[in-house]
């Protein structure tokens, strides 16, 4: 145990920015998702400021080393970043040379590349991200193959008794309309009866896992076994890397109402940073991708005929119910 004070710069959910150097007191501490050893590197990290040529984003400065925390026991926080909007643009003239003369500003730029889905400049940025998340959500997120992932070892190391417990607003039952999601928050005897089970059968699974491990001095079962009876609400930890054009793909999927709420507060507490590091990129992104819809060669149809004033209705749109429910929800 660590008795040196401890500084970080933070983001506390549902609270205020805390931007340079915070102390923590004890009590708070102990709810913080990082340990010791990771709060001093982080402390170590950010007093070791060194001058630099290359480019440098002011906003994603701020965010370098710190922890935004996720969840009650996850985090993700910047180790490190190459480029800017600058560096998009830059990229972006070499392809175009002379073609660009004509583009008023970066920020322009910016949008013509997205809106045309020239995706090489974008990939001139990158980043690289440690984070702190349950099993079940990296199962998800690792199907983001796009990325350069390094996870901590439970062949090597034995894991932390952390388990991602939801909070009560969270504990919903399985929806009736929709097999990929969830329904009506659970109450009463029924919510405290679920959180129970979770609690409990995630403590046994940890004690038979410790118990097994190496006990009384005996050689205990190898480590890359005795992991097996663990939950998938452990947590784990990687570094992940990856460029902005395949991040803005994660945020696209992730950060989207329809992704499940676990993976969802991460992927939202990235594109925050990234709204900080690239703001034009991010801008462009969140008009084009985020808020913009993709029409289908029937969608654009429908739309042609409804503003020449025809009633179109599924059946004559030449679309399927699912297709035309959806297209209903965006146009009315
Ligand atoms: C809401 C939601 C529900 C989902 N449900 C399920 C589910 O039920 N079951 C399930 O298995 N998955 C599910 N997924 C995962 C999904 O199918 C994708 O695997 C995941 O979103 C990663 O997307 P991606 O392959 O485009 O990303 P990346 O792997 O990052 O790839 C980015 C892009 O690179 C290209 N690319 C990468 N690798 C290859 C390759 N080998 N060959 C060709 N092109 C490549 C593709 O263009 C791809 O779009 C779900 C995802 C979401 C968001």
């Amino acid at each position: 145990m660590l008795k040196m004070p401890l500084y970080l710069a933070v983001l506390r959910p549902g609270g205020a920015k805390y931007w340079g150097t915070v102390r923590f007191p004890e009590e708070e501490r102990k709810t913080m998702p990082l340990s010791d050893d990771q709060l001093a590197d982080i402390t170590a990290a950010r007093e070791n400021a060194q001058p630099t040529l290359r480019a440098v984003a002011p906003g994603m400065e701020q965010h370098l080393y710190t922890a935004q925390p996720v969840l009650d026991h996850g985090f993700v926080r910047v180790i490190d970043y190459m480029g800017d909007d600058s560096a998009i643009v830059q990229a972006a003239r070499v392809s175009y040379g002379a073609g660009t003369k004509h583009v008023q500003s970066d920020e322009g730029l910016i949008r013509y590349l997205m809106r045309h889905w020239h995706s090489t400049p974008f990939e001139m940025c990158e980043i690289k991200l440690h984070v702190k998340l349950p099993v079940f959500v990296a199962r998800q997120w690792i199907r983001h193959r796009t990325a350069n992932v390094n996870e901590y070892s439970a062949r090597y190391s034995i894991l932390d008794r952390e388990f991602y417990i939801p909070a009560p607003e969270q504990l919903a039952a399985q929806s009736t309309v929709n097999n990929q999601g969830r329904g009506e928050v659970l109450q009463g005897e029924e919510a405290a009866r679920v959180l129970e089970l979770l609690k409990t059968d995630a403590g046994r699974a940890y004690d038979h896992y410790q118990s097994m491990l190496s006990q009384d001095g005996q050689q205990g079962l190898a480590r890359e076994l005795a992991r097996m009876n663990l939950p998938a609400n452990i947590y784990t930890q990687w570094y992940w890397k990856t460029d902005l054009h395949n991040l803005f793909h994660f945020l696209r999927l992730r950060a989207d109402s329809h992704a499940q709420y676990e993976i969802r507060v991460y992927a939202e507490a990235i594109a925050e940073m990234v709204k900080d590091w690239v703001p034009a990129a991010y801008g462009a992104f969140e008009d084009y991708r985020m808020g913009g819809v993709q029409l289908s060669g029937k969608g654009v149809e429908v739309l042609k005929r409804r503003l020449a004033g025809e009633a179109v209705t599924q059946e004559s749109s030449g679309m399927s119910k699912g297709e035309w429910r959806e297209f209903v929800e965006v146009f009315g």
